[in-house]
């Protein structure tokens, strides 16, 4: 009991932050998106944060996002996957995922969109981009995205949605702020020279440490796990 009592304050704590977050940007609160980082955790710490009205739910992995989906199948959640999808794996992400945040390669986009076409789903995808100098291990890099873009309207079933950052981590939010301020920048110029706006709507950025100033920065979705859930394993 005192467990998932800590786990539902933990998870109204993250949202009154993010609601501050979001009045000090002079935002509304329903422009961001919580999506509560659930690797590694269980599937009974799942359903007390979907008994405490949370929905969306992120897994960085494909074979432990598909066995949470399944055993949570009752509970009507919307799963995110958030980490590097392997083109071997993307067409069982395409069936299971409600939105992909990783699409980093033209050919994943297109072996997601082959599968989701097959199976009648309409997942939405974002770019995850490597941000010039940020030398990350995955992502696109800027000169890339146009590109991706332009595939994303040729597109049957997956629809390109927005833009995703992880940036490296750096325990001082401060010095990530102009990561999040980057990509902000970088949706603004793809959409000054003429991108779908429908594909640039939703910017996926920040974690537990650092979601606040993401929000600040222009963040739609949140990425939070270790300050919902606790530690991982
Ligand atoms: C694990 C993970 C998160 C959440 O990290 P926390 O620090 O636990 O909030 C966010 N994004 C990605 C891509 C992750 O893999």
């Amino acid at each position: 009991m005192a467990l998932e009592d800590d786990l539902a304050h933990r998870l109204d704590h993250v949202r009154r932050r993010l609601a501050a977050a979001a009045a000090r940007a002079g935002r509304a609160e329903g422009d961001v998106r919580l999506v509560a980082v659930s690797k590694t955790h269980p599937i009974d710490a799942i359903r007390e944060a979907a008994a405490a009205g949370q929905v969306d739910f992120g897994e960085n992995r494909v074979q432990e996002g598909l066995e949470k989906i399944e055993q949570g199948r009752d509970l009507g959640l919307r799963w995110h996957l958030i980490g590097h999808l392997q083109a071997n794996k993307a067409r069982r992400a395409a069936l299971a995922f409600a939105v992909i945040h990783s699409i980093d390669r033209l050919d994943l986009l297109e072996s997601v969109d082959r599968a989701a076409a097959d199976a009648g789903r309409q997942p939405e995808v974002l770019i995850q981009v490597d941000l010039a100098g940020e030398a990350t291990k995955h992502g696109a890099p800027e000169e890339s995205i146009r590109a991706i873009l332009e595939a994303g309207s040729r597109c049957r079933a997956a629809r390109i949605v927005g833009l995703m950052l992880l940036p490296p981590f750096v325990e001082d939010p401060e010095r990530v702020r102009p990561f999040f301020r980057r990509l902000r920048e970088l949706r603004d110029r793809l959409a000054a020279e003429g991108a779908d706006p429908r594909m640039l709507r939703e910017l996926s950025m920040g974690m537990s440490h650092d979601f606040e100033v993401a929000i600040e920065e222009g963040a739609t979705m949140v990425r939070v796990g270790t300050a919902i859930f606790g530690a991982r394993r």
